[in-house]
């Protein structure tokens, strides 16, 4: 479940300086309060989507919302809300999706390049994130011997809907006892039709 919803937070107040209040003619009593209204997701302000001006009375505690100001005030509350911005803050949540976005992004091109020099130069002990054409159940295959521009790989005899199976399914009893060979170009060909979505090279044991 995800929490979300709007919020508001007052985050200024100025003066209304040589306009008389219109409710009880009080001279310097006016101000104007400022209301960041945002949009926020676990209690994490996501942005700020709306202004609110209250002019209020000091003098008579008098309110009045922007509509309901006399033309003759109005362009000076409107003046005070747009030279004050909402608060940064009010963007934390925004800034951070963007950040964690940056990340993702950088790091997949990492893991894209390293899967492509890996596939590039198999290595024994390899492991090859399989997904059948058209389906969305992914499986291993190991690398067990490389020779020339071929390579002898045993496929793993599980299958799971998880797109990173190397965790579940990387078992030496849970591949097949029986090799297969498949080409360097071959390798190529699956990566680029999408049927080799990770390439692993794990650590040797110590
Ligand atoms: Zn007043």
């Amino acid at each position: 479940m995800i929490f979300y919803g709007t919020n508001g937070k007052h985050y200024a107040t100025e003066p209304l300086p040589g306009t008389p209040c219109p409710a009880c003619q009080a001279p310097d009593g006016l101000h104007v309060a400022l209301v960041s209204r945002y949009a926020h997701v676990y209690w994490i302000p996501l942005f700020p989507y709306q202004k609110i001006a209250l002019t209020q009375c000091a003098h008579c505690q008098s309110t009045w919302e922007e509509k309901q100001l006399a033309p003759d005030l109005a362009p000076a509350v409107r003046s005070v809300k747009t030279h004050h911005h909402a608060p940064a803050w009010t963007w934390a949540g925004l800034v951070l999706v963007a950040a964690f976005s940056l990340y993702g992004y950088l790091r997949s091109i990492r893991d894209t390049h390293t899967d492509e020099a890996l596939l590039a130069s198999p290595r024994a002990g390899d492991i090859y994130t399989v997904r059948a054409d058209s389906s969305r159940r992914y499986s291993l295959l190991k690398v067990r011997q490389v020779g020339g521009n071929v390579v002898e790989l045993v496929a793993n005899e599980y299958e799971t809907d998880e797109s990173t199976p190397l965790n579940s399914l990387n078992e030496p009893a849970r591949y097949s006892k029986e090799p297969f060979t498949l080409t360097f170009l071959d390798l190529q060909i699956m990566r680029r039709k999408g049927q080799i979505t990770d390439v692993d090279r794990l650590a040797p044991a110590e």
